[in-house]
């Protein structure tokens, strides 16, 4: 059984207005476009799946309680325009802060696959038939890593300075496709799935 596909959508950067290190709930603001992308998956029973880099807690620039605070007031936003995720995985883990950094962190962090596919084991996603959505170089090297379909890079958070970089690791395989924002990733997904 190949499962369901999935949609997975980097949080900072691309669903949330990047603030670096995101910890005080104030500061949530939901891009725009991302309520409206997210309903048309939901619509499509296309799993919603938000795999997230929080290095902020190897660096000791928030705890998991910030975490959760952050992530509650995430889910409030998506919420209020009926929508939410259905499975959000954070990865804690930095290589210059984390004690014992070795393979098995790498994997949890993207670009480290092991994010998507824990949520392939515990939601029967197939992820031949996934796309992912991120602004950085590393989320389309996770994508790549865990055998999506492919990838949109946005031009929101960092996304101008990984652009070239992130259209780099297309394959005959893997597509990376350019997109301004959320707006535009709907528009380019609509057909895809
Ligand atoms: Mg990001």
């Amino acid at each position: 059984m190949p499962g369901r596909p999935a949609l997975f959508l980097d949080r900072d950067g691309v669903i949330v207005v990047e603030r670096d290190y995101l910890s005080d709930p104030a500061d949530v603001a939901l891009e725009k476009g991302a309520a409206e992308l997210m309903r048309w998956a939901r619509d499509g029973d296309i799993a919603m799946v938000c795999p997230t880099n929080q290095s902020g807690i190897a660096r000791g620039r928030f705890g998991l309680k910030a975490l959760e605070a952050v992530e509650a007031e995430i889910a409030r936003q998506l919420a209020d325009r009926d929508t939410a995720f259905d499975l959000v995985v954070a990865c804690p883990f930095h290589p210059d802060f984390t004690p014992g950094y070795g393979e098995e962190e790498a994997r949890w962090r993207k670009p480290g696959p092991a994010m998507l596919e824990l949520a392939e084991k515990m939601m029967e996603i197939d992820l031949a038939a996934s796309w992912l959505v991120g602004d950085k170089t590393s989320d389309v090297e996770a994508a790549r890593a865990a055998g999506l379909r492919g990838a949109v890079h946005v031009l929101t958070g960092h996304g101008k300075s990984h652009r070239d970089k992130a259209l780099s690791l297309a394959t005959e395989t893997f597509d990376v496709l350019p997109a301004d924002d959320l707006r535009d990733t709907l528009k380019l997904l609509r057909d895809r799935f």
